[in-house]
């Protein structure tokens, strides 16, 4: 059995009070009987300030971005090696976001998700295909090359230490999420293509969805035998959504 993840990325959101206000929320709703696991991805200048909020709970931290180099002259770069030790546990990597506004490549995402391993902390790889590529059939094409890109550089086995979020393009802030069947086709596709090269680490790779997911669209989607939780943008932001949002997710167990 899969653990189900929730994880929050707040993107380019918050100030220190409001990041308070929400995690004191939500430190206030979230059960100690739910089997799930939780995160948050605050803004790089954020993360020690939620990192003290939420000590001794149930709450991991991770990074939205990460450098793919090792500490040195990189200005306004951020290395893994200072992430972990700030304390972080997960580094989003690949989100379309950065392969879209930043230029990130495959080769770009996949040097940094195994900087992001060599700090020993678990990168969270997006993977997703355009509203073009969908309608041009490309999907699995699409998904399966960014997969491909990262499986070359690191093994099979760094998938054992990883976790992959399924993100079309077309339904990240955009409040059309992938339906549910949508959803489960291509998480299927991806277990089967690691569950190709070892069966193992297939049946126990965590594939969330990530795209306009909110408590009101949370539990079916989080029902498909292949989605174990989710990514979630925007309503990761408010504590009574994604509150529900675990709940959702909890509720799957
Ligand atoms: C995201 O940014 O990863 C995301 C899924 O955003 P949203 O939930 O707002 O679509």
């Amino acid at each position: 059995m899969r653990r189900p993840m929730v994880a929050g990325n707040w993107k380019m959101h918050g100030t220190r009070a409001t990041n308070k206000a929400l995690l004191n929320e939500l430190q206030q709703r979230i059960s100690e009987d739910w089997a799930i696991d939780i995160a948050v991805f605050p803004p790089f200048v954020y993360i020690s300030d939620v990192l003290r909020i939420v000590e001794g709970e149930a709450i991991a931290v991770g990074a939205q971005n990460v450098s793919a180099e090792a500490p040195g002259a990189f200005t306004g770069e951020v290395a893994a090696a200072m992430l972990k030790d700030l304390g972080c546990t997960h580094v989003i990597v690949g989100h379309s976001e950065r392969r879209r506004l930043y230029g990130e490549d495959d080769g770009v995402v996949a040097r940094k998700f195994a900087a992001v391993l060599a700090a020993k902390m678990t990168p969270v790889l997006c993977v997703g295909e355009t509203l073009e590529e969908r309608d041009a059939n490309q999907t699995q094409a699409v998904v399966a090359r960014q997969l491909d890109a990262v499986l070359r550089m690191s093994g099979i086995a760094s998938l054992a230490k990883a976790i992959i979020a399924y993100e079309p393009v077309w339904a990240i802030g955009t409040g059309r999420n992938a339906t549910p069947e949508q959803a489960q086709t291509v998480h299927s596709y991806l277990r089967g293509l690691v569950c190709a090269q070892d069966a193992t680490i297939g049946g126990q790779l965590r594939i969330l969805y990530g795209g306009s997911v909110k408590a009101a669209n949370a539990a079916e989607l989080f029902a498909q035998t292949d989605v174990d939780g989710g990514l979630i943008g925007g309503a990761s932001l408010s504590a009574d959504e994604f509150e529900r949002i675990c709940a959702a997710a909890a509720a799957q167990q």
